[in-house]
């Protein structure tokens, strides 16, 4: 139900806001109409339990094979899986199928198709759906982004069936689809998509992490796979108040807004109680995720009013990174259902904590094997401590690549904004890792065999004094969360990530850099064991020689400081502040190697990616100007005339009682309120001169350069006035929903 008062440019108010706060909060939370049982886990998903009960075994065995060792999957094996992945997907309601794909950019995509086919001449239909149709599809390709690898006209692209993630099924008010993860390419093969170079840098980093574990003595593994929890966090708003703000609308954040009287400065919200009708959503979203198969564990308030939390449990990183774009999508439809609007944007209000999404990332053998685990004694981990070295390698090598991969423009707003961590990568360990790393770097790499010394266990027990509390083990290391990757007891947390990205880019990205720099190791090691006298002292050897080269990229202190930024400097740490420079990390020539080089990205496909992510850029601030001059003529500038006049009329019947006073406080308020709109109106016509006056641009760099020099600084001088204005305009004239009502009534 839309806000009956403050619908966009509306100029008569039907409702005053406090009538309108008070329906609001009236509201109750709304029931989910079918809440999972225990038991339904996973039902909507075509699990490898289903597959096995519907099919051969020996067809089930080569599918399986296919999947394990990336192997091209035989047509015949594909027909029947297709047909079993009908009748099960047909039995469960469903009418219809789509590829489902990831086009470079944040949101999915989908073409549906209907299971239904025409067959004979006297109206018979039969359901059908073949291994080709499960294999391949064909989307008109012209309307996703593709960065110069296609021109428009040519149009064809082709979706092809991702075995490595399940097929699942999606119930809508009037019928089932079955959802067929898809990578997504163009007619000459190129990757349009994010999944395609995942599933790439995988196969990379399987690849190289294997050939160290042989070095290491490991006879066994043989694939390792990069495991990923996405910890999601959103705002959420109540609908009508969305409805009511062309800033949220069509850009994902409020573009004006002055600020409320109390924001998060107490941080009462964190771990309070959720509100009930938020609760009711998250719990139906949960729900949801459930049937698909996606485990969340924690869900809880964060630190800006209004601001939630999820966190699932860790998969593989593909799986992973599905769930969490099913996730997102939930996240968005559901709080329709519930009169809510989940807002997934980075920074959807000034003034208030931004939204990120942690990657929670680690590597694992098939045996399951955490190669990040430390295990009670690291000092005797070989595994542990020569992963660990390749990880310094890559995050120094490559500080440009891993800021590249979270460059968009709503993360601008929130890296380095002293409450999320900055744009200087860097790494942080804890001190009980940190004291390990020191503890390599003095040893004699002349000692033979493993240490034995053992570390001093540093999860002790903590004990609150005489009480019946029970004693507790306290974790491996503290936390830091001013790190942008930090060190999380067997994982690291890629914590800069930008809340709306699609995390299958970033790991794609730390795939590949953690790729090569085992590679750079293992072949180092391989040369050092042939002039050294044993295994433990050539290992010694190589990992003191990365740690030393690369430890500058090790900070255990304050990331919000202004000293780091001072010392990251001097260390020579790129500290690449907004994303146009940032995204450059693409186009560098060591990187479009490094990607080639792992068979992740052609130079092409590299390329691609750079100039659509400076699309981006470019159509995100474009859109943010024009809602910025439309809304300040059509419901800023009106309201203050109208107060204006009210205070113009005031001071017209009091002087005209009291006599003429220049000095009077009501006209210096007027005056005041005058000047403001004046500097406004000039302002507006600034902006809407320089859209107007966009030249055409050869290189998407620089009209990304021109949109963040010419436009994005007019628009913030916009707000600077609108939102002293705010305070200043009674309250019933100012159309815009406020900070107050979107933060706290719900
Ligand atoms: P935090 O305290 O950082 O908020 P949470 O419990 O909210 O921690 O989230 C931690 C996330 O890390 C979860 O999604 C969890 O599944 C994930 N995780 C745990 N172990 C691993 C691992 N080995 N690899 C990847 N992710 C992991
Ligand atoms: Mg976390």
């Amino acid at each position: 139900e839309l806000c009956p008062v403050h619908t966009s440019g509306s100029t008569t108010l039907k409702m005053d806001r406090m009538e309108q706060a008070r329906r609001v909060m009236s509201l109750s939370p709304v029931k989910a109409e079918q809440p999972a049982k225990l038991d339904e886990f996973a039902c909507n998903v075509f699990t490898d339990r289903e597959i096995a009960a519907r099919v051969p075994k020996a067809t089930y065995k080569a599918f399986k094979a296919a999947v394990k060792q990336a192997k091209t999957l035989d047509p015949h094996v594909a027909d029947v899986i297709a047909t079993a992945m009908k009748d099960w997907a047909v039995e469960r309601g469903a009418t219809h199928f789509t590829h489902w794909f990831q086009p470079i950019h944040i949101s999915t995509a989908e073409k549906h198709e209907a299971f239904l086919t025409p067959r004979g001449d006297d109206f018979k239909v039969i359901h059908e759906f073949t291994g080709e149709q499960l294999v391949r599809g064909e989307p008109d390709a012209s309307s996703f982004p593709n960065g110069g690898t296609r021109s428009t006209s040519r149009a064809r692209g082709y979706t092809t069936w991702d075995p490595t993630s399940p097929a699942f099924i999606r119930d809508g008010t009037n019928g089932a689809t079955l959802y067929i993860p898809t990578c997504f390419c163009s007619w000459t093969g190129d990757a349009l998509d994010v999944k395609t170079p995942l599933l790439r840098s995988v196969i990379a980093l399987s690849a190289q992490a294997v050939r160290l574990l042989r070095l290491l003595g490991d006879t066994e593994t043989e694939h390792v796979q990069t495991t990923l929890g996405a910890e999601q966090e959103f705002f959420v708003v109540d609908r009508s108040y969305f409805a009511a703000r062309p800033d949220l609308l069509f850009a994902g954040r409020t573009l004006f807004g002055a600020k409320p009287p109390k924001g998060q400065e107490l941080e009462d919200h964190y771990f309070a109680t959720i509100p009930a009708r938020v609760h009711a959503f998250i719990q139906e979203v949960e729900s949801e995720l459930w049937k698909l198969g996606v485990p969340t564990r924690a869900r809880h308030n964060e630190v800006a009013p209004g601001q939630h939390e999820m966190a699932p449990v860790f998969e593989f990183s593909n799986m992973a990174s599905d769930h969490n774009m099913v996730q997102m999508e939930l996240l968005r439809e559901i709080a329709t259902r519930h009169g809510l609007a989940c807002l997934l944007h980075e920074k959807p209000f000034a003034n208030v904590n931004g939204s990120g999404k942690h990657n929670n990332w680690s590597m694992c053998t098939d045996s399951g094997q955490n190669l990040l685990e430390p295990s009670a004694n690291p000092r005797a981990n070989l595994i542990f401590q020569c992963f660990l070295s390749c990880i310094l390698h890559a995050v120094d090598t490559h500080a440009d690549l891993l800021r590249a991969s979270i460059a968009t423009p709503g993360n601008d707003w929130r890296l380095g904004m002293s409450e999320a961590p900055p744009a200087i990568m860097s790494i942080y360990l804890g001190a009980d890792i940190l004291g390990l790393v020191d503890w390599i770097r003095s040893r004699d790499p002349a000692v033979n065999g493993v240490s034995t010394a053992e570390d001093k266990d540093p999860s002790l027990l903590l004990h609150l004094g005489k009480s019946a509390i029970a004693p507790f083990r306290r974790d491996r290391t503290d936390r830091n969360r001013t790190s942008p990757f930090a060190f999380t007891g067997n994982k690291f947390e890629f914590r800069a990530v930008g809340s709306s990205q699609n995390v299958g880019h970033t790991v794609t990205v730390l795939n590949t850099i953690v790729a090569d720099s085992i590679k750079t190791f293992s072949d180092l090691l391989e040369k050092t064991i042939a002039s050294t006298p044993s295994l433990e002292s050539a290992i010694i050897t190589v990992n003191q020689h990365f740690i030393k080269a690369h430890d500058r990229i090790i900070f255990e202190g304050d990331g919000y400081s202004e000293e780091w930024v001072k010392e990251a400097a001097k260390r020579g740490l790129p500290n690449l502040r907004e994303t146009v420079v940032a995204l450059e990390g693409f186009a560098a020539k060591k990187n479009i190697d490094l990607f080639q080089a792992h068979g992740v990205l052609n130079p092409g496909e590299t390329m691609a990616r750079y100039n659509i992510y400076l699309e981006h850029y470019v159509n995100t601030i474009n859109v943010e100007a024009n809602v910025v001059t439309s809304v300040v003529n059509s419901n800023i500038i009106p309201a203050i005339l109208k107060h204006s006049k009210r205070v113009a009329d005031s001071i017209a019947s009091v002087e005209a009682i009291l006599g003429k006073d220049e000095a009077s406080p009501q006209r210096v308020l007027l005056k005041k309120i005058q000047g403001l709109l004046n500097q406004l109106i000039l302002a507006n016509q600034q902006l809407s001169t320089t859209l107007d006056s966009k030249p055409s641009f050869p290189l998407h760099k620089e009209e990304a350069e021109w949109m963040r020099d010419q436009v994005k600084p007019k628009m913030d001088a916009i707000r600077v006035i609108v939102d002293s204005l705010e305070p200043l305009v009674e309250d019933e004239l100012w159309t815009l929903p406020k900070y107050s009502e979107l933060l706290f009534i719900k």
